[in-house]
């Protein structure tokens, strides 16, 4: 599929901005750009709000089978244009096609999960105290959504909330990203072609902070969504609280993985070096903080490196690609900084730690031995390819390492002891614990963080919950 160009979608009309400003979209494997995309400005945004009132005011009266329907519809086609859409998703992002096709795959099960818990929206009665009275708990669309989404899953990070909007019957304007466009507007399109009313979901780009201050604020607009880190999600709740909308929060994380004197080596290697460099570390719930056992951390440390130096590293569309570059110049200065920082303050590169070439932004895969606690890499996301090692005499030391970050996403362990797995379940600060495998966020299940990783959730009954609001009835008769 060519590299398209990509306008907004509002009010059920693909248009350009109406200033006919656009901004460039590049390539990450070469650099080259490769299309154009339209810039909202106010007037859009604007025109953009209105017609999510009307889309609201359609599709919270749609009953929920039919949306659901519409919803079935629009997962099938995004199964029917895998491949092409994957293509996209790779000359924009970088990632192998296959994982790419692996995200557009999963946007379908995650819109087809949400089509059918939508159905079970139910309120509630509530046993009176006088028997003329019938109490009601009414569950209600909250109304129109705004959703700020990034780069690293151009179409997960989309999908995940503008299913749970559609579910309950909110409408949604989507800021995608401007630096990967082209797959979202393709969820976009799978759900116009699929029947959604006029107004139901729009998708804009812009400037970010632009784009935010004005729909945050806008008196249409009732509850925000945000994925990205957590400086910019500390700006949009605190805006959000202003103007006292609804908000969940998917920030930062930097997941410590813990493996036990008893935990299974090869399989730690296997599933969390494999979940380590996918999408080249630009994931939220990436392995970051690998803390090991001091008797096993060597034979560890020597198989993680041996992993990462045997990775293909490649431009995401040729064949056997199992890392792509980074997605953009800034992941890949912050790499270089990381590594830099790391050495200097006594680290062991055991692999990788530059730059591959000089087109493109490939990073090797890189693996950190003997990384001291003041090291940034052990302190700040480093939403790259680098596995940072540190040791840990006993099972206590490590919980306390896991949890002195402000981050509370995800976290990882590996271990045969049952003791072990409950005492970290319990005590590891996080959003999503992960034991003996790596992540499998399904749909179904709750996906979020605490502390500074943010707040609601984006998986499970609860996805749905953040987009209702609760309404009391109580109705005499005498
Ligand atoms: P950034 O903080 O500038 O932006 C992160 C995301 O927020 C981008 O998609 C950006 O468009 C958006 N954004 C920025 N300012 C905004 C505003 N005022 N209003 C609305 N949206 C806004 O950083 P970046 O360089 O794009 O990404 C690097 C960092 O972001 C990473 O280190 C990581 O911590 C975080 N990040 C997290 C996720 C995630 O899945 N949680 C995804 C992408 C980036």
């Amino acid at each position: 599929m060519t590299y398209p160009n990509t306008q907004l979608f509002i009010n059920g009309q693909w248009c350009d901005a109406e200033s006919g400003r656009t901004l460039p979209v590049f390539n990450p494997a070469n650099g080259a750009e490769i299309g154009r995309l339209a810039h909202a400005g106010v007037a859009d945004l604007e025109r953009a709000a209105q017609a999510a009132q009307k889309g609201f005011e359609i599709w919270r009266d749609t009953p929920a089978n039919e949306r659901s329907a519409i919803m079935r519809k629009a997962a099938a086609l995004m199964r029917e244009r895998a491949p092409q859409i994957a293509e996209l998703l790779t000359q924009e992002q970088g990632k192998p096609v296959g994982e790419a096709k692996v995200e557009v795959m999963s946007a379908a099960d995650i819109i087809e999960w949400f089509a059918e818990e939508g159905r079970r929206v139910y309120g509630r009665i509530v046993s009176p105290r006088n028997i003329n009275v019938q109490q009601n708990v009414l569950k209600q669309p909250v109304g129109p959504v705004a959703a700020f989404t990034p780069w690293n899953f151009p179409v997960n990070q989309v999908v995940r909330k503008m299913s749970a909007a559609l579910a309950t019957g909110c409408s949604i304007i989507v800021k995608a990203p401007e630096e990967t466009p082209a797959s979202p507007a393709e969820l976009i399109r799978a759900f116009q072609d699929a029947g959604v009313p006029e107004g139901v979901i729009g998708l804009v780009y812009g400037t970010p902070s632009e784009i935010s201050n004005y729909l945050i604020a806008h008196p249409v607009i009732r509850k925000i969504t945000f994925t990205g880190s957590t400086p910019v999600g500390k700006q949009l709740a605190a805006l959000a609280g202003q103007h006292m909308k609804r908000a969940t929060m998917e920030l930062g994380g930097h997941a410590p993985v813990i493996v036990a004197e008893d935990g299974d080596i090869a399989l730690a290697v296997k599933t969390a070096g494999a979940a380590k460099f996918r999408n080249a570390g630009q994931v939220c719930i990436s392995p970051t903080r690998f803390l090991v056992h001091h008797k096993i951390a060597e034979e560890f440390s020597q198989m993680m490196a041996a992993h990462a130096q045997s990775l293909k590293v490649g431009d995401g569309l040729v064949a056997g690609t199992q890392m792509g570059p980074l997605a953009n110049e800034r992941r890949l200065v912050a790499m270089q900084a990381i590594v830099q920082d790391a050495r200097a303050k006594g680290a062991k590169v055991l692999a990788g730690g530059e730059r591959i070439g000089t087109e493109g932004l490939f990073f090797a895969p890189t693996v950190l031995s003997h990384v001291p606690l003041d090291a940034d890499v052990v302190n700040n996301e480093p939403f790259g390819p680098i596995a940072a090692i540190r040791t840990f005499e006993n099972i206590e030391d490590a919980i306390a390492e896991a949890n002195r970050l402000p981050f509370g996403l995800s976290g990882y362990a590996f271990t045969n002891s049952l003791k072990t797995s409950h005492l970290l379940s319990q005590r590891l600060e996080v959003g999503m614990l992960w034991v003996n495998q790596s992540a499998a966020p399904w749909p179904e299940l709750p996906f979020g963080g605490i502390k500074d990783s943010g707040y609601g959730s984006e998986g499970g009954p609860e996805a749905l919950d953040a987009y209702l609001n609760t309404k009391t009835v109580s109705i005499f008769n005498a």
